[in-house]
């Protein structure tokens, strides 16, 4: 069982204090009695206490640093959004294959940031530019928003945004299962919410700090009941002894759970899984006992974005880990939208 996040330090950007969030969250963790410390800039952020690396890094991971979003240029976010909403980045989970881990470096704290007005301005723009088509934002692409917001609210605020919006459409995923306070929200159908599932396998060996299945398919339950699209990606799909029994058991107990009225508005996503030279080195430094395979002698090699190619299943086997989850999804969810496999 997953306690809700709760930062050991909080960081405050004196900027951030010109935004009534900054000024809300200081007070927040003021009454929360939290140790709070001011600095001029994120990039001030160095004293995270630890004697090494590894201490400083697990201490980073519970370090929340209040801050302002200075560009507001979105990445965008293939294949399952057109941009990626910064509302956040960083993240408290620990899952050994975290991509995050890479792209963060030495410094992965949590920061939050309050200029959320600016942020849909500029969301509301792209989606103009885009119009008569849909845009679609993706709010979890540097972090596990949902994972946070209990403190902040901040994904709330986008959900409303977007329930407002005519040509907007908002998504995120996450792996914990702390929802309660967005159930109410006014998303008017225009947000999908999911969760990240997985085989008990893989939950147990290499996702440590987040919620167990149980609880996010309990806090997916309560979601469709909101009246909230959902989804589900199941990622990283990762051969171990005994996949096929223990994919089948996820889909089977998301059968029972689901109610039938979430089931005709459901989407899976499927992301088998991969790793980089680099981003092996950092999760070995990072979680040197882990069990994760990353044999590169075992996988294809895959070119990639600046020339940072990737190692991914052998073609059999990636064949036969979308057939086999497919036919598990056509059996036990036909209504289902796959929307993709990669
Ligand atoms: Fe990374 Fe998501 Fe795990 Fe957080 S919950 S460590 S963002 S994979």
């Amino acid at each position: 069982m997953v306690k809700p996040f709760v930062p050991q330090l909080v960081y405050i950007e004196p900027r951030a204090l010109e935004y009534p969030l900054g000024v809300e969250l200081k007070e927040k963790f003021e009454k929360m009695g939290l140790e709070i410390r001011e600095t001029t800039s994120h990039n001030q952020v160095r004293n995270i206490p630890g004697k090494n690396d590894l201490q400083k890094y697990r201490n980073a991971k519970s370090t929340l640093v209040v801050g302002v979003r200075k560009t507001l240029k979105f990445d965008s976010s293939k294949p399952s959004a057109e941009y990626a909403i910064p509302l956040a980045t960083g993240c408290m989970g620990h899952c050994h294959y975290c991509y995050l881990q890479t792209t963060m470096g030495s410094k992965p704290y949590i920061r939050t940031y309050v200029n959320t007005e600016e942020i849909f301005q500029q969301a509301q723009e792209y989606m103009e530019e885009r119009t008569p088509q849909i845009t679609r934002f993706e709010a979890s692409c540097t972090s596990d928003i949902v994972g946070i917001d209990h403190l902040t609210h901040s994904l709330k605020r986008a959900i409303e945004f977007f329930g407002n919006t005519d040509m907007g459409r908002l998504r995120f995923v996450t792996k914990f299962h702390h929802v309660d306070h967005l159930l109410d929200a006014d998303h008017k159908g225009k947000t999908r919410f999911r969760f990240s599932i997985n085989a008990d396998y893989v939950i147990k060996n290499f996702e440590p700090g987040t919620s167990p299945l149980d609880k996010r398919l309990e806090a997916a339950v309560k979601v469709a009941g909101a009246g909230y699209p959902l989804g589900f990606i199941v990622a990283p799909i990762y051969i171990h002894e005994g996949w096929r029994e223990g994919y089948y058991e996820l889909f089977s107990k998301l059968d029972q759970l689901l109610p039938p009225e979430a089931r005709d508005d459901i989407t899976f996503e499927m992301i088998q899984h991969r790793f980089t030279k680099p981003a092996k080195r950092v999760i070995e430094k990072n979680y040197p006992k882990s069990k994760l395979e990353m044999n590169e002698d075992d996988r294809r090699y895959k070119w990639g974005r600046y020339g940072i190619g990737k190692y991914i299943y052998q073609k059999d086997e990636e064949a036969d880990l979308r057939e086999t989850l497919e036919t598990y999804i056509d059996d036990f969810f036909p209504n289902a939208k796959i929307e993709y496999f990669t």
